[in-house]
């Protein structure tokens, strides 16, 4: 379990992250998400012991990160955004480096190493130099260093940064993975990404914890006055009239209109994307046009940080009770 209360870090006139408090309990994969900047690395970098907060208690199971460091850093391992790898090495001599500095006994490291290496997928490549890994690979020995010693607490800063659509899906599966046997804390600027691998998502923004839910949740905020794609072959006029029964239609436009096939977007104040969604397929339906393609439109992350800033007056964290929204769709 983490503690956090009243966190602080100034960067001189940079309030990097602004009076965060929170509570990570064990056994889930917590995404960290926020846009550049947002303070999600230097959050990370506080929790781990790597730098100091200007105010404010971290607290690592029993263990104060500032006053009992050395008992606290044992229970966590952490990847952060830029790995220190040494490319000259080879994952095992790196990782022997590693074992070493995290004080797993000589005899024990072999071992260790293996042990590691198979849970990442990289024991073909223990004896290749780093310099000739991929960034998948790379990026695969910077989680083995993290697990050596089996830490019961992963912190992921950033982890699908620059890598390739599989690469992305090869390191987002081994997080799960890591998920049964650890609590697991991953940053991300990528909603889409939090939502497919976590169970709880805190969101910053701009140094401050704005939202603290779980993605099912997380989703409702996001399909909450957003958009729907709507293909047909027919005009916008007689989509219009098709739609006209229909409450929570604010706007219409036109997307795409050839001599055929009309795309139109329109904007929606719904509590429930899905219920609108099913709506509006049935009011097609009955006038017996065919859609070919009825589609929720994601809002983009932004949006999101916007609403819940501009909704939470400051400094309140929103729950998904205060904002009495009860649809449940995937943005
Ligand atoms: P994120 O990881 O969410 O992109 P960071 O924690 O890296 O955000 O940065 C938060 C804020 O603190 C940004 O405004 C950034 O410019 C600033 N910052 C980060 N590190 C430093 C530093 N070493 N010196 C001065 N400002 C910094
Ligand atoms: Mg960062």
């Amino acid at each position: 379990m983490i503690t956090v209360e009243h966190l602080t870090k100034s960067y001189g006139s940079t309030l990097a992250v602004d009076d965060l408090s929170f509570t990570i309990e064990d056994g889930h994969i917590y995404g960290f998400l926020g846009p550049n900047g947002a303070g999600k690395s230097t959050t990370l970098n506080i929790l781990t012991g790597c730098l100091a907060a200007s105010e404010g208690t971290v607290k690592i199971g029993d263990f104060d990160i500032f006053e009992n460091s050395k008992e606290a850093k044992k229970l966590i391992g952490y990847l952060p955004e830029i790995p220190p790898l040494y490319v000259d090495q080879t994952p095992r001599e790196y990782l022997d480096f590693v074992a070493e500095a995290k004080r797993v006994s000589k005899k024990e490291r072999p071992a260790e190493i293996e042990r590691v290496a198979k849970k990442t997928n990289i024991i073909h490549v223990l004896d290749k130099p780093i310099k000739y890994l991929s960034k998948g690979y790379r990026q695969r020995v910077g989680i083995s260093q993290a697990l050596l010693g089996n830490p019961q607490i992963i912190i992921l800063d950033e982890p699908t940064v620059g890598l390739d659509p599989m690469q992305i899906l090869e390191i987002r599966e081994l997080i799960h993975n890591l998920g049964e046997n650890h609590t697991v804390i991953l940053s991300s600027h990528i909603l889409s990404e939090v939502q497919a691998i976590c169970d709880k998502v805190l969101i910053i923004y701009k140094g401050k914890l704005v939202a603290f839910d779980t993605p099912e949740n997380l989703g409702k905020i996001t399909s909450s006055g957003s958009a729907i794609e709507i293909g047909a072959d027919v005009s916008l006029d007689e989509t219009k009239e098709i739609l006209s029964g229909l409450e929570g239609i604010t706007s219409y436009e036109n997307v795409e209109c050839s001599d055929k096939h009309n795309l139109f977007k329109i904007h929606v104040e719904t509590k429930d994307i899905t219920d609108i969604s099913k709506e509006i397929f049935k009011a097609f339906a009955n006038k017996d046009v065919p859609l070919y393609k009825l589609n929720p439109v994601k809002t983009n992350l932004e949006d999101i940080f916007m609403e819940l800033t501009s909704d939470s007056e400051g400094d309140n964290i929103i729950t998904m009770e205060e904002k009495e929204i009860d649809s449940s769709i995937t943005a």
